[in-house]
C-alpha cells in the first residue's frame, strides 16, 4: 500500500554555501555551553566537557535583514559563536577523525537567548527550550566549505551593537576545540549529515533592544549585519509558574 503525506511536508531549512550555488540542508542544531574563559582568573580548561542543548532546525535563518524581537521576554540576548557544519555522521567518532572526515564547513552564528526565561528555568530546574529554542533564534551566515576554507585555527569571533564592540575572542581560545566537541557529541547521540554545532560564546553577552544594529562574525569565515525588530505587544509569559514539570 502506498503512503501519502497528510499535508505537504515543510521545505527543509537550508543555508547558503559560500561561493557555490549549493545549499546546506540543516538537520539538528546542537549548542555547546561555556567554552571560553570569561575572566582572566578562571582556570584553564575544566575537567568536565561543557553541557549542550538543542534548537530546532526551524530556528535557523540566514543572518541578514530583520532580527525579530521574540515574544515572552524583556531580556533578549546575543551570543556570537563559530558554527561547525557536519557533512558525515557517525557515533563514537575519534577526535583525530573529526576534521578529516566529519566537519564539512564553518559559519558564524548567533545563539539568541531569552535570558530572563533561562534564569527562570535555572531557578525552577525546568527545561531550557523556552529560553533557547524559539523562532529565528539561530541566525547563521553562509557556510564556508572545508574544501575551500580549510579548518579555522585562529580568527576573531566578535560582535558589535550599533558599532560598539561587545564580544571578542579568538577561535584559538576555545577551551574544547572542534574535534573534542564533535567527538563528545557523537558519544551521546549519533551525529548525522546536516547537523550544526554552535561552539560556545565569548564573554560579553548582553541584551538587545528594538532598532539595534547587530554586526558580528568569525574572521576568515563570514560576517553579518541584522537589525532588531520591534518588541511584540503581547505580555510576557511565565512558563514555570505552574510548577508541574514532568
Ligand atoms: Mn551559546
Amino acid at each position: 500500500m502506498s503512503v501519502s503525506l497528510a499535508f505537504p511536508a515543510p521545505a527543509p531549512t537550508a543555508l547558503a554555501v559560500a561561493g557555490s550555488t549549493m545549499v546546506f540542508p540543516v538537520g539538528r542544531v546542537f549548542c555547546i555551553g561555556r567554552n571560553y574563559r570569561w575572566s582572566a582568573d578562571e582556570p584553564g580548561r575544566p575537567r568536565e566537557m561543557p553541557s549542550w542543548f538543542m534548537k530546532p532546525a526551524s530556528a535557523v535563518v540566514p543572518a541578514q535583514g530583520l532580527l525579530p524581537y521574540p515574544p515572552g521576554t524583556v531580556d533578549f540576548c546575543h551570543e556570537i559563536e563559530m558554527v561547525v557544519a557536519i557533512g558525515r555522521g557517525g557515533r563514537d567518532i575519534a577526535p583525530s577523525r573529526v576534521e578529516a572526515h566529519h566537519a564539512w564547513g564553518y559559519a558564524a552564528g548567533l545563539d539568541l537567548t531569552r535570558r530572563d526565561l533561562q534564569q527562570q528555568a535555572k531557578r525552577a530546574g525546568g527545561p531550557w527550550e523556552p529560553a533557547k529554542a524559539f523562532d529565528h533564534s539561530a541566525p547563521c551566515t553562509a557556510i564556508v566549505p572545508v574544501a575551500t576554507g580549510g579548518h579555522p585555527r585562529q580568527g576573531a569571533v566578535w560582535l558589535a551593537v550599533n558599532g560598539i564592540e561587545r564580544q571578542r575572542a579568538d577561535v584559538s581560545e576555545l577551551l574544547w576545540p572542534v574535534p573534542e566537541l564533535v567527538a563528545m557529541l557523537s558519544r551521546s547521540v549519533a551525529l548525522a549529515p546536516g547537523d550544526l554545532v554552535f561552539t560556545g560564546t565569548p564573554v560579553g553577552v548582553d541584551s538587545l533592544q528594538p532598532g539595534d544594529v547587530v554586526t558580528g562574525g568569525v574572521d576568515g569565515i563570514g560576517r553579518f549585519s541584522m537589525t532588531v525588530g520591534a518588541a511584540p505587544t503581547a505580555p510576557p509569559f511565565e512558563p514555570f509558574l505552574s510548577g508541574d514539570s514532568p
